[in-house]
């Protein structure tokens, strides 16, 4: 098996696990939407995934996916690009142009930022909230007892607003916590929960997750471990 083999073997294992999943959930086939995430790997690793169908990627810094991406969309129009990790104020210009959604909504000064070059540019990517369910000191995201007056702080900037995300603590039993950004959803009118990773996606479709974030079960153990 070649190097560029197995990242197409990976990706076809996680399709048959989130069907496999769906199915045992009861919710239909393509209920969920794969977002490979292909942050630390280069194009040429991401490329036959894209060859193998797959359209839509995750990528947690602004700078590395510019470097990578705009080549590749130039060969795969259709694809659809994720921002999953914290957000520099100062960034949100490079992020409005490249991302066709932003998953880590995570403070009002971002908020912000995102609102102003929204309205600078005229592109308007959707955006989730980024909830920190943990409430871990080191983690981003807002907490659940301030999400409802946040969402609607974002709502009000004009800010599309479809649904959530969440990094469960990594030494804890996830459910609860995709349990507790299913309900923040609820009872905010979202449909869209971004939640679940190479190690608990089944658990996160089970709770409902409409779309799962999975990078090391598609593209193997990336070089050096990156913060969140
Ligand atoms: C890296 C990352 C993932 C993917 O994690 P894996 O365990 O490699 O599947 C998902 N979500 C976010 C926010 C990440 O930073």
């Amino acid at each position: 098996m070649n190097a560029s083999c197995e990242q197409v073997n990976g990706l076809l294992a996680v399709k048959a696990a989130i069907a496999a999943a769906e199915d045992d959930a009861g919710r239909p086939v393509g209920a969920v939407t794969l977002v490979a995430v292909s942050k630390t790997h280069d194009a040429d690793t991401i490329r036959p995934t894209l060859d193998a169908g797959q359209r839509v990627f995750g990528e947690n810094r602004v700078q590395e996916a510019e470097g990578k991406w705009p080549a590749l969309r130039a060969d795969f129009p259709d694809l659809e690009l994720h921002l999953i990790g914290p957000l520099q104020s100062n960034k949100a210009r490079e992020a409005v142009a490249l991302f066709d959604v932003i998953e880590s909504v995570d403070r009002p000064k971002v908020a912000q930022a995102l609102a102003e070059e929204m309205t600078r540019q005229g592109r308007h990517p959707a955006c989730l909230v980024q909830i920190n369910t943990g409430l871990e000191e080191q983690k981003a995201g807002i907490a659940p007892q301030q999400a409802d007056a946040f969402i609607a702080s974002c709502r009000a900037l004009g800010l599309s607003i479809i649904g959530l995300m969440c990094i469960p603590p990594v030494d804890e039993n996830p459910a609860p916590h995709f349990a507790l950004l299913r309900e923040i959803a609820r009872r905010n009118g979202l449909t869209v929960l971004s939640m679940g990773m190479s190690g608990d996606y089944q658990t996160a479709i089970a709770l409902g997750a409409t779309h799962v974030r999975v990078g090391t079960a598609i593209f193997g153990s990336r070089p050096k471990p990156l913060a969140e």
